[in-house]
């Protein structure tokens, strides 16, 4: 296993993503299914472009379960996954444009709280740490050998480390915070919550979405 160091922007964004107040934390299901649903996206287009691809696209599908006696949230897809040379590009480095432009507009702030800027961006992945406290990511792509398995607690620091028998696509699994040290966190183990906030901001997405328990 090895322990690698999130890039200093990266390390900002989730300080502040662990401190966040902002009320809306349904948003961090929001930010997972859609990456889910950019996953199934690439998968087709990938699959379509190399017949060679080592895939399996024919149930295609993003499921979200709850443990809730371990007090976990899971979503998974089996979408394209991501390599461990993606996972520590994507995941541990803000690459994308988004987020720095969340991190320019707070620091360029003109009074706006960055609970506001954090509802105006959509800050992706990084979400996450506003209701866990620790974040477990598991993918395997196509063309690798094996899988990789990332985590972290959003402090300095990720733990990255190869998994023999990681099934294609991705799982996020998140240990959500006790409910009791925040007044403004939702029971995501809860399955007609998650129903609800599936149906608020995940309506768009053209992928099946299976909340365990249920048919979908
Ligand atoms: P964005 O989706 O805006 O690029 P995110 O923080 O949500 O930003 O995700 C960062 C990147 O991590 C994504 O662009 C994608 O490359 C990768 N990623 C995240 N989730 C997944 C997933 N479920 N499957 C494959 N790649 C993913
Ligand atoms: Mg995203």
């Amino acid at each position: 296993m090895e322990t690698l160091e999130f890039q200093s922007e990266a390390r900002q964004l989730l300080q502040l993503m662990i401190h966040s107040v902002y009320s809306n934390k349904d948003t961090f299901l929001r930010e997972l299914v859609s990456n889910a649903s950019d996953a199934l996206d690439k998968l087709r287009l990938e699959a379509f472009r190399d017949k060679d691809l080592d895939a399996d696209t024919a149930d295609p599908r993003i499921t979200i379960e709850v443990d809730r006696a371990e007090r976990t949230l899971t979503v998974r897809d089996n979408g394209i996954g991501m390599t461990r040379d993606d996972v520590v590009a994507l995941i541990g480095t803000i690459a994308k444009s988004g987020t720095a432009e969340f991190l320019r507009a707070l620091k360029e702030r003109d009074g706006s709280s960055s609970d506001e800027l954090i509802g105006q961006f959509g800050i992706g992945f990084y979400s996450t740490f506003m209701v866990a406290d620790r974040v477990t990511l598991v993918t395997k792509h196509p063309r690798s050998a094996e899988g990789v398995r990332w985590e972290s607690d959003g402090g300095g620091t990720y733990t990255i480390e190869p998994v023999a028998d990681a099934q294609q696509g991705t799982a996020v699994t998140l240990r959500l915070k006790p409910a009791d040290d925040d007044d403004h966190l939702p029971d995501y183990t809860d399955p007609a919550r998650l129903r609800q906030i599936v149906k608020r901001y995940a309506d768009f997405i053209t992928w099946p979405i299976t909340l365990a328990g249920e048919d979908g």
